[in-house]
């Protein structure tokens, strides 16, 4: 069986495609800057057009969509009504869903007769009970207006408490886990037997760690205080909170790796708030938790960064802890879901 994976942002696009036989990948593409100036894609239609692939030998594509609202609690097989649905939830994710939804479009169109599946980012995490996903906040808040935490980086925590059930030879849903996917964007899942109970990222990416570029949690008042007293649009404010924050906001820099090779004092800042956000998120899993089997480390920094690593697990409490570094695989997750749609409509 052959499966095509698509993820389309905002100005990119991912292609992979696999044989699921053997779960390599015989194809990998990844076209950058469609629609900027002096590009060579004008569209998304065009970028998937220049993809040399036969169309006709893949039994399905599947594509990442950012956000499944409430509406998608699993994988689904795209139809019109579907598609008219993950539109729906566009004012959710502006950002993200309209160009999830324009690489489906272009997919259908280049394969009208392939089966074409949508697996959602927030799929994972609609196991969090109500007292999880709820703020604080009146509550025609979420009754009207569907502000609640929603949660992402959902294909990946779930791809990796897969492969740490794998490696510690037990069956996932008698499982308590906490993983940490740590990348450029990066978020921490509690898992109570195998399920999402509670994960960092909130209502939009926004929340949790001190990300890349991203300020994670802070005083919601400071957003006031910006506008009011500093006369910032919301826009500016948007753009502050999401582009210039985090790890680039205190140290002029967003790449770990580079950050790691500095010696000056806002490098090691940011790297002590970024350990320090962290290590107050497993703490605060592991009473929820209870019992927790293994600490999971995922995503680029996750993967590969040693130092950061064992810098979180400096703290005692986590000094008995079984650790666990898993490669991420949200293309291959998202191939899986394929597989497991097409065999239950065969
Ligand atoms: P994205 O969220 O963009 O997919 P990644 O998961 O690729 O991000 O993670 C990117 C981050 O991982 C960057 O901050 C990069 O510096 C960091 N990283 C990658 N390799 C290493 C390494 N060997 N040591 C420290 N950080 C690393």
């Amino acid at each position: 069986m052959r499966i095509a994976v698509i993820n389309a942002g905002s100005s990119s696009l991912k292609f992979k495609l696999f044989d699921m036989q053997t779960k390599k990948v015989l194809q990998e593409e990844l076209i950058e800057h469609i629609g900027e100036e002096g590009a060579r894609f004008f569209s998304h239609h065009d970028a998937l057009e220049s993809i040399d692939v036969d169309f006709s030998s893949i039994d399905a594509i599947g594509h990442r969509v950012v956000h499944g609202g409430e509406i998608f609690k699993e994988s689904v097989i795209v139809d019109g009504e579907v598609l008219f649905a993950i539109e729906s939830l566009n004012p959710l994710a502006p950002l993200h869903n309209p160009a999830n939804v324009e690489g489906i479009r272009v997919a259908q169109s280049k394969a009208p007769k392939t089966v074409q599946v949508a697996v959602f980012d927030t799929t994972f995490h609609t196991s969090m009970p109500k007292e999880a996903y709820i703020y604080a906040l009146p509550h025609e808040l979420y009754e009207e207006h569907k502000i609640r935490r929603y949660g992402f980086h959902g294909t990946s925590h779930s791809y990796v408490s897969k492969e740490a059930a794998k490696k510690l030879g037990q069956s996932l849903d008698s499982l308590n886990l906490i993983t940490l996917h740590l990348g450029n964007g990066a978020s921490v899942c509690a898992i109570e037997n195998g399920k999402s109970i509670d994960t960092s990222m909130g209502f939009t990416p926004l929340e949790g760690l001190v990300m890349g570029s991203r300020c994670g949690d802070i005083d919601p008042a400071i957003v006031l205080y910006m506008q009011r007293e500093m006369g910032l649009s919301v826009d500016e404010v948007d753009r502050v909170l999401n582009k210039k924050s985090g790890l680039l906001g205190i140290c002029d820099i967003n790449d770990v790796r580079t950050i790691l090779e500095r010696e000056d004092e806002s490098a090691k800042l940011a790297i002590k708030m970024l350990v320090r956000r962290v290590q107050k998120y497993i703490g605060a899993y592991m009473a929820l938790l209870g019992r927790v089997d293994a600490l999971v480390f995922t995503g680029g920094i996750g993967e590969n960064s040693e130092y950061i690593r064992e810098s979180i697990l400096e703290s005692p409490l986590f000094r008995d802890m079984e650790v666990l570094v898993i490669k991420t695989d949200e293309e291959l997750e998202i191939a899986n879901e394929c597989v497991k749609l097409l065999k239950n409509e065969g």
